[in-house]
């Protein structure tokens, strides 16, 4: 129901400028001429709707999860693009010049005043080069919080040079109504970009937190505890995650998102494991025992809380277990009575975190490179290993959560979908933000 209303907003908030348009633009115009303006305002308006998908707020993310968002954030910024690119083309064949003062409409020409049109070439530019960096990200090399950076200030620039050129080139946008629009919309974008870099960063130093522990749990994997100061810590669900900054400023770019791995029912301390993977996470071991740190969240909707589901079934690939340990807490510690079966897999026996707390409750360890007295499952989370661990009963009643890499999810989630099992009853977090 959520979801189905955060589209309906997507929609009325994207199809508002081009709606406006025709009711507000004069005579019609040829075809072409029309669907060149309609794909340029579509497309500005899907732009500015971006900032909005990639800022943080809890009533979208929370809703259809983290995940979902950011790549319907993707896809919707390569539509977008194809639009752009596409829109000065179809005015092939349109008569250009300067203003004329008996054609009000704009009907008759285009503008070839450069002043106004060079805003539009500009972004023409930007605007794929922003996207290619964001997807060729990771082959580029450069680091996460310099892509940040760069991706938001690079936003920013196509959306105030897409303003000046749909207020003053396009023929719609100079209607007194579309003008107004389009400010109020590149108002909300621009504030959504400061809500993420300057209203979060305030709202967190106001409520910092101090690093208890930082214990190592596997070779490669660390438990890292944080207690609020000063305040009661914040609420959540156990599954949800957040972002973590420790040791830095509050307005630092230097921050991470990790699965809360502790449960709320457990007090206001907020634990997290953590793997050794890149440039911060491989100075995790070095964080003293007292450092500042600062939580922005919850996030995400990997959730079990008040399902009615008789079994929750939690399958982790490597770190994935993170969140899922986080459910299984909670549940320990509310007497939960749904039944719980867990399926953990790894490489090697030493990447197995929570041993001990795991042994407590049905879980079927799976290990692609056992040890050779290894009596457990092996190989990888597949089909095959589904149906010797679920039964087609509890395939279609129980709700699954999974977490881990991608082809592991792939591979379940459709697994699960070939057994009946409905699309709301499976959750999943991607470790992806970009
Ligand atoms: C919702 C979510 C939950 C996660 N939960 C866990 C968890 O419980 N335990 C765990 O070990 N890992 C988790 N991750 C992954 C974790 O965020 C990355 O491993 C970590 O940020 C890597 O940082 P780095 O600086 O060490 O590595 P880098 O080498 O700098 O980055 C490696 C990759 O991690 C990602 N990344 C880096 N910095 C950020 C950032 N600031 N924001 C978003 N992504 C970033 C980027 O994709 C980057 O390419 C989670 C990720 C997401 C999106």
């Amino acid at each position: 129901m959520k979801q189905l209303s955060l589209i309906v907003v997507y929609l009325f908030a994207v199809l508002l400028p081009l709606v406006l348009s025709w009711l507000f633009g004069g005579p019609p115009r040829p075809v072409h001429q029309e669907l060149a303006s309609g794909l340029g305002i579509l497309a500005f308006a899907m732009i500015l709707m971006e900032f909005v998908l990639s800022g943080r707020f809890k009533s979208v993310s929370n809703g259809i999860g983290m995940d979902l968002t950011m790549r319907f954030h993707q896809v919707m910024a390569r539509t977008a693009l194809v639009f752009a690119m596409v829109h000065p083309f179809l005015y092939q064949g349109t008569p250009a010049g300067g203003h004329r003062p008996w054609d009000l409409t704009r009907q008759l020409t285009i503008t070839t005043d450069l002043t106004y049109l060079s805003t539009g070439i500009a972004a023409f530019l930007l605007l794929p080069t922003l996207v290619l960096l964001a997807i060729g990200r990771t082959q580029l090399g450069y680091r996460y919080e310099t892509w940040r950076l760069m991706h938001g200030v690079g936003a920013l620039l196509i959306a105030l040079l897409l303003l000046h050129h749909t207020v003053y080139a396009g023929r719609y946008g100079s209607q007194p109504v579309m003008t107004w629009l389009w400010l109020g919309m590149t108002g909300i974008a621009v504030g959504s970009l400061l809500y993420v870099f300057l209203i979060v960063p305030l709202r967190d130093k106001a409520r910092p937190w101090r690093v208890v522990s930082v214990t190592r749990v596997t070779p490669k994997q660390w438990e890292l505890i944080v207690t609020p100061e000063c305040h009661d810590g914040f609420d959540y669900r156990a599954g949800q995650f957040a972002w973590l900054n420790v040791g830095h400023s509050a307005f630092s770019l230097k921050e991470n998102p990790f699965s809360i791995s502790s449960a709320p029912a457990g007090g206001p301390e907020v634990s997290f494991l953590i793997k050794e993977l890149g440039d911060f996470t491989r100075t995790i071991g070095q964080i003293k025992p007292g450092t500042a740190a600062y939580l922005d969240g919850p996030y995400g909707s990997l959730s079990v809380d008040g399902r009615d589901e008789p079994g929750v079934a939690l399958i982790a690939g490597g770190v994935g277990l993170a969140p899922l340990l986080g459910i299984i807490r909670q549940m320990r510690l509310t007497g939960d009575r749904r039944k719980v079966k867990v399926i953990y897999g790894n490489r090697r026996i030493d990447q197995i975190a929570f041993r001990d707390e795991l042994d407590a409750v049905d879980v079927t360890y799976v290990l692609s490179e056992p040890p050779t007295d290894w009596r457990g499952e092996t190989g990888f989370i597949d089909a095959a290993l589904m149906d010797r661990v679920f039964s087609p009963d509890e395939m279609r009643d129980w709700v699954f959560v999974m977490c881990g890499p991608a082809i592991m999810m792939d591979i379940v989630e459709g697994h699960l979908l070939q057994r009946g099992t409905p699309n709301n009853r499976i959750l999943s977090e991607r470790f992806e933000y970009d």
